[in-house]
């Protein structure tokens, strides 16, 4: 296809069911499907972990709007990353980022890392830390790009050849910029992984991950990771991400256009020492200038951003890593300052998001 990126949210993955004509694409719920004789199902589908026509019609949306040919849906976000992780020998070596999301950290640290992983997290915004580090016996270097929750911006082309050069894969947390915004997969990157309960389902009600590649060997791998470990997604959270990706780009749009307002307000508050916003998406972190015991008390303070982990839906949250969403990387490389507060921008009015912050931050 070559419609825009605003055309494809709408249609990917679905177009009119052919036996009822019905417009969105129906939850089937069946378990387990008839068989004409032994191992030969009657469809394409014989039993629901394995495949599923709702999951199915989210898989191939996925992968329409990542540009890739395999598109995967997962329990989580970390489970669609647990998967990819799982593709790799037990003792590879690794390279993530130094401010990772605190539940990639932890899976790579305390999870596979028990069982013989070996890694390295390293700033990959840094050039010199990116030669120094993805060297001969890396298999795989994980990005995201944004950071979360310091929103630094990693260059993906480059850091794509850096990982091919010595043969490792280059996976991408798309996330934070969404199809909308970045396609890794066209930078050069092998895997992208999403946590779909994030901006895909963008209503903060469904919890599911996602995993887009287009090497056919290696989808043949996590296709038989994720039927084999079998951390799949109900058919209702399927349709639910589904649903949400209808209205992606036109969420996105306004999400970003309330961060830069809200950045540059920010920028104006005296109580404010750092904004850190890479210029797109809708995600703002700052530093209160009043240190750590400010920080957490600005948000208590808000009243339109309710307090709570998460991001990427339609209300705003605001959020302090250091003791929320980044406690299990606390005394690790990836330690987040104190002062810290990430703030995940809605649809609302910005004039009454800035008016909030405003009040909140005096
Ligand atoms: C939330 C998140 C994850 C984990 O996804 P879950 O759906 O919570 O399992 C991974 N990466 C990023 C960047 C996230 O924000």
């Amino acid at each position: 296809m070559t419609e825009s990126i605003e055309t494809k949210v709408v249609h990917a993955g679905f177009g009119t069911d052919p036996t009822t004509g019905a417009v969105v694409p129906p939850i089937h719920l069946a378990t387990t499907y008839a068989q004409n004789s032994p191992a030969s199902p009657v469809g394409d589908f014989e039993y629901s972990r394995s495949g599923n026509p709702t999951r199915q019609v989210l898989e191939n949306a996925l992968a329409e709007l990542e540009g890739g040919r395999h598109g995967f849906a997962f329990a989580s976000g970390l489970a669609a990353e647990d998967v990819v992780l799982r593709t790799l020998p037990s003792d590879a070596r690794i390279v993530i980022p130094h401010d990772a999301y605190g539940g990639t950290f932890r899976l790579v640290a305390r999870v596979h890392a028990e069982h013989g992983l070996g890694f390295s997290a390293v700033d990959l915004g840094d050039p010199r830390a990116v030669e120094d580090s993805i060297t001969d016996g890396v298999s795989m270097v994980w990005c995201e790009s944004p950071t979360n929750p310091t929103l630094a911006t990693v260059d993906i082309a480059a850091v794509a050849g850096a990982a091919h050069a010595v043969g490792a894969l280059l996976v991408v947390d798309n996330t934070f910029a969404t199809p909308v915004l970045q396609q890794p997969l066209a930078l050069g990157a092998d895997v992208v992984v999403h946590s779909s309960t994030k901006y895909l389902g963008g209503h903060s009600d469904v919890v599911g991950g996602a995993v887009v590649v287009n090497d056919d060997a290696l989808a043949d791998k996590i296709r038989f990771l994720q039927n084999a470990a079998g951390a799949v997604p109900a058919p209702f959270d399927c349709w639910l991400v589904l649903r949400g990706i209808r209205t992606l780009a036109i969420r996105v749009e306004r999400q970003q256009e309330n961060a830069r307002a809200i950045a540059a307000a920010l920028e104006a508050n005296p109580n404010v020492s750092k904004v850190l916003y890479p210029g797109f998406g809708g995600m703002v972190s700052f530093l209160h200038a009043g240190g750590e015991a400010a920080a957490v008390a600005a948000c208590q303070r808000t009243r339109l951003f309710t307090l709570a982990e998460s991001l990427g839906a339609v209300e705003s949250l605001i959020e302090h890593p250091a003791l929320m969403t980044h406690a299990s990387v606390a005394g690790t490389t990836n330690e987040v300052d104190p002062s810290l507060v990430r703030l995940s921008c809605g649809i609302e009015a910005v004039a009454d998001l800035i008016a909030d912050l405003e009040q909140a931050l005096t």
